[in-house]
């Protein structure tokens, strides 16, 4: 590391200088010594530099006090390179009381351009992590439109296909190219509105719309509703709910949790099979679990799964349907209510998913005393239908 060590007078006239700091500059002794310390080449990288390095000088020698800065100077090849030092002018009296000057430079060039270079990796990933910001602004906005433009002419089309099905004196045949037609669609609409719901979330930080409700109730109107397919499928279907638990939370959102994993549940089970419900107060939370004797889902999966268009079995060759938006609506609507979700491997040998959600809403979250939100039954239906008309595992 190069060392810069010279000696001024009480005028900033320099008097020695150690011969690497000379030799760095291309100077010698002679031409420099008795002249004033900012006029030799070190300091001639700018006249700005000159005139500050002169400031400093009479500051010392007026105000007798330390200086110390980080400063460009020729110091290298003879003095057609410039480094970075750190340099300090340090006042000094001997016993007749004369004003001398200590002038000292350490190279930190490649300090300097390590911090430089520290800077530039930083600046750059701060702006690919805007990109990427952008970018999923972008998507999040593409998938709100797309979907809302779906919605309209799907909904346009279930309204008469419905209409027509209500009839009592329709064709057999017609009926059953009607039902097709209505499966699917409102299929489709399913998933649309599942992106769409998933696009809101992103963009404008969905908020829960608190209500005094009975979870317990809540658990037990969605269960119910999957009896008739355990019956057909022969799966052992056990819930176990209290009572009651009042709660604050989005019943909506709550049902969906449960409505998500519960297909999910019956979707992986095979005949014959188990799945069991649990609902239970724990301290301040509510513990929602439901575990199956599915598959399961393998180890280093157990985060990635809740990501969205996340499966385990992906692509075409996937013997189960599914978009993957299921688990990541059911997380993002956990953690809108401040809860968390958990997935291990239960009892059964299949998935088991842990629900916790606080008891109470946030200090200063509306609550209306009702909720009037229901999930529609349509949604419901709709769901176990389609885990009736798939082929078990
Ligand atoms: P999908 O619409 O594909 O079901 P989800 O987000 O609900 O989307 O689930 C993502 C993936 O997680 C599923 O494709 C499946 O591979 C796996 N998975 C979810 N629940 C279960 C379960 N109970 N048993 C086994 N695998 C499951």
């Amino acid at each position: 590391m190069y060392q810069f060590a010279a000696l001024l007078d009480g005028d900033g006239r320099l008097v020695e200088a150690n011969k690497p700091a000379l030799e760095g500059a291309g100077i010698t002794a002679e031409e420099t010594l008795g002249k004033p310390f900012w006029e030799a080449h070190w300091w001639q990288v700018s006249p700005e530099t000159s005139e500050q390095c002169r400031q400093d000088c009479l500051t010392v020698i007026r105000e007798n006090r330390f200086l110390r800065r980080e400063v460009e100077i020729y110091g290298e090849l003879g003095g057609r390179e410039t480094i970075m030092i750190d340099f300090s002018l340090n006042p000094t009296r001997d016993q007749a009381g004369r004003l001398w000057i200590v002038a000292e430079g350490r190279n930190i060039t490649e300090k300097k351009q390590a911090e430089a270079e520290v800077a530039r990796k930083t600046e750059q990933l701060r702006e690919a992590h805007e990109q990427l910001k952008e970018l999923d602004r972008l998507k999040s906005e593409f998938f709100a439109n797309v979907s809302h433009e779906l919605r309209t002419p799907l909904t346009l089309i279930l309204g008469p296909v419905r209409q027509q099905l209500a009839s009592d004196d329709l064709d057999p045949n017609l009926r059953e190219g009607l039902s097709l037609v209505e499966r699917n669609a409102t299929l489709l609409l399913k998933q649309v509105n599942n992106l769409l719901d998933l696009a809101r979330l992103e963009a404008s930080g969905m908020k829960p719309d608190y209500a005094r409700l009975d979870l317990a109730h809540v658990v037990r109107a969605m269960t119910s509703n999957f009896e008739l397919l355990a019956g057909d499928r022969e799966v052992t279907y056990d819930v176990q709910t209290p009572q009651t638990l009042p709660a604050e939370a989005d019943a909506d959102k709550v049902q969906r949790i449960v409505l998500n994993l519960l297909s999910n549940a019956f979707k992986f089970t095979p005949t014959g099979g188990s799945i069991r419900c649990s609902l239970a107060a724990e301290g301040e939370q509510a513990v929602f679990t439901i575990e199956d004797s599915g598959p399961g889902i393998p180890d280093h999966l157990h985060e990635a799964v809740f990501d969205r268009f996340r499966q385990v079995e992906g692509g075409a060759t996937r013997k189960v349907g599914g978009t993957g938006l299921g688990l990541s609506i059911v997380r993002e609507f956990t953690e809108l209510h401040g809860g968390r979700i958990s997935l291990d491997d239960g009892d059964l040998g299949g998935a088991r998913f842990v629900v916790r959600l606080p008891l109470r809403a946030p200090e200063g979250a509306g609550v209306a005393d009702r909720s009037d939100a229901h999930l529609g039954i349509e949604h419901v239906r709709q769901a176990t239908e389609e885990l009736r008309a798939a082929t078990p595992p």
